[in-house]
C-alpha cells in the first residue's frame, strides 16, 4: 500500500532535519510518534437497503502548538500508514506557516464516486456519531481532503449540532458560507500557492513563466484559473485519466466547460500525455497538485522545469528534492505551498470563535503576509544553510517545535 512509503518518506525527511540540528534521538522518536490514533466503524444503511461496514480513521499526531487540525480524505486507497504521513506533514504545515495547531488527519476508506449523496450524507454523519468525542473547537478540528467537499462539512457539523444541541461552527472548517465558512477558504490552497510561487519567480527572476500542472481537482484547477489569470502561460494540465498538452498554451475556462461535460480533460484538443509524460515537459513551473509519490529518485533526473510548487501532500519525496536542488531545481514543499488551505481555515475558526466574518479581500490580504512569511522564513535557512527548500521548511519548523519542548518541559519528562 501507498501509505508505507509515504510513513518512510515522512520520516527520511524529518530525519534530515533533525541531524543538521543534531536534536537528541529520544526527541526524534518523540516527535515521530503519533499522540493518539482512533480507529473506528461505520455502518451504513445503503439505498439497496444492505447494510455496508466502512472503516474509518483519525489521527491526532501532535498537539503542543494547539488544538490538533487538519482534514479528512474519503479515497478507496486511504489506510493507517497513509493517514500517520498526513498528520505528521500537518503539524509541521501549521508550524511553518505559524498557526496555533497541531496537526491531525482523518480518513474513510471508501470510493465517493460509487456512493450516492444519500450514502455519503449518511458515511459523513457516521463518521462525527464516532469520533464526536475526540473533536471540537478546542481539541481536534476536521475539514476538508480529497474527496471531501463544503457540503460533506456541512453534514458533519449539523451532525455535531445533534450532540450538543446548539450550533458549534468551529468544530470543523471549510464549511459552506452560509454555514459559517470564510471567504476564500473554496480556493485558499491554490492561492497560498500562488503566493510563494510568485516569491520563487523573483528570486529567479522569471516573467510570464510556462506552467504544468499535474492533477485537476481542487487545488489543480483553482491553480490554473488564478495562474492564468496572471497571464502565465498553462502549457499542461491532466487529472486521473490522462494529461493534454499544447505550447502556444491552454485556455482554461473551456478545459473546465470540456471537464464538466466529459468528467475529464483528456479529449480536448491539443496533445495528448500521459500523467509521467507531463512531469517531465520543459517549463518554468511544475505544479504536481494530484497524489503523494509522484517525483521519486527514479525521475527526479527527468524533470525540466525550474520550480516546482508541490500543492499535493507529499508528491516529491526528499531523494527527488536533493536531486532536485543539486540539478538547481527549487521544489517549494508540501508544508510551505499548500499551507494557504489551513491557514484560512485557521481564519475561519478564528472567525467563529469570535462570531464575525471577514470580507474576501481581508481574507486575502491577511493570507498574504502569512504566506510571504513563511517563504522568507524557508528561503533564509535554505540560503544560509545551502540545504534544499523542504529540509530548510523542516529545520525551521523543528528548531520552533523544540523551543516549545523546552517550555513545557517535555525534554525533561521521566514517565
Ligand atoms: N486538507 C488540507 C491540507 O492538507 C487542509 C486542512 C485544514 O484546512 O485543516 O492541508
Amino acid at each position: 500500500m501507498a501509505g508505507s512509503n509515504e510513513w518512510e518518506s515522512a520520516v527520511t525527511q524529518f530525519r534530515k532535519a533533525a541531524d543538521i540540528l543534531k536534536l537528541d534521538e529520544s526527541i526524534i522518536q518523540f516527535l515521530t510518534s503519533p499522540r493518539r490514533i482512533i480507529n473506528v466503524s461505520i455502518p451504513v444503511r445503503m439505498d439497496d437497503d444492505s447494510l455496508k461496514v466502512f472503516q474509518g480513521f483519525r489521527i491526532q499526531f501532535n498537539d503542543l502548538r494547539g488544538p490538533t487540525k487538519g482534514g479528512i480524505r474519503f479515497h478507496p486507497d486511504v489506510d493507517m500508514e497513509e493517514v500517520k504521513s498526513l498528520a505528521f506533514w500537518m503539524t509541521w504545515k501549521n508550524t511553518v506557516v505559524d498557526i496555533p495547531f497541531g496537526g491531525a488527519k482523518g480518513g474513510v476508506i471508501c470510493n465517493p464516486k460509487e456512493l450516492s449523496q444519500n450514502e455519503l450524507e449518511k458515511l459523513s454523519r457516521g463518521y462525527i456519531q464516532e469520533m464526536y468525542q475526540f473533536i471540537g473547537p478546542e481539541k481536534d478540528i476536521p475539514a476538508p481532503d480529497v474527496y471531501t467537499t463544503p457540503q460533506v462539512m456541512a453534514w458533519m457539523v449539523d451532525e455535531y449540532h445533534k450532540f450538543t444541541g446548539h450550533n458549534v461552527f468551529g468544530m470543523i472548517t471549510g464549511k459552506p458560507l452560509e454555514m459559517g465558512g470564510s471567504h476564500g477558504r473554496d480556493i485558499a490552497t491554490a492561492q497560498g500557492g500562488v503566493f510563494v510561487l510568485e516569491e520563487a519567480l523573483k528570486k529567479f527572476g522569471i516573467k510570464n513563466p510556462t506552467v504544468a500542472i499535474q492533477g485537476f481537482g481542487n487545488a489543480g484547477l483553482t491553480a490554473a484559473i488564478l495562474l492564468a489569470k496572471k497571464g502565465f502561460k498553462i502549457i499542461a494540465v491532466s487529472d486521473s485519466k490522462g494529461a493534454i498538452y499544447d505550447e502556444k498554451g491552454l485556455d482554461v475556462d473551456k478545459v473546465i466547460a470540456h471537464k464538466n461535460k466529459t468528467k475529464s480533460v483528456v479529449g480536448f484538443s491539443g496533445k495528448e500525455l500521459s500523467n509521467e509524460e507531463l512531469l517531465e515537459l520543459k517549463c518554468d513551473v511544475l505544479v504536481p497538485a494530484a497524489l503523494a509519490n509522484q517525483i521519486t529518485d527514479v525521475n527526479a533526473n527527468n524533470i525540466n522545469a525550474k520550480i516546482i510548487l508541490e500543492l499535493a501532500n507529499g508528491p516529491v519525496t526528499p531523494q527527488a528534492r536533493e536531486i532536485l536542488f543539486k540539478k538547481n531545481i527549487m521544489s517549494i514543499p508540501d508544508i510551505l505551498a499548500n499551507a494557504g488551505g489551513v491557514t484560512v481555515s485557521y481564519f475561519e475558526w478564528v472567525q467563529n470563535n469570535i462570531g464575525y466574518a471577514w470580507s474576501k479581500e481581508e481574507v486575502e490580504t491577511k493570507l498574504k503576509v502569512k504566506m510571504i512569511e513563511a517563504f522568507d522564513n524557508v528561503y533564509k535557512v535554505y540560503k544560509e544553510k545551502n540545504i534544499d527548500m523542504g529540509t530548510a521548511a523542516y529545520v525551521f519548523a523543528i528548531e520552533k517545535m523544540d523551543k516549545i519542548l523546552e517550555l513545557r518541559g517535555i525534554k525533561k519528562i521521566h514517565r
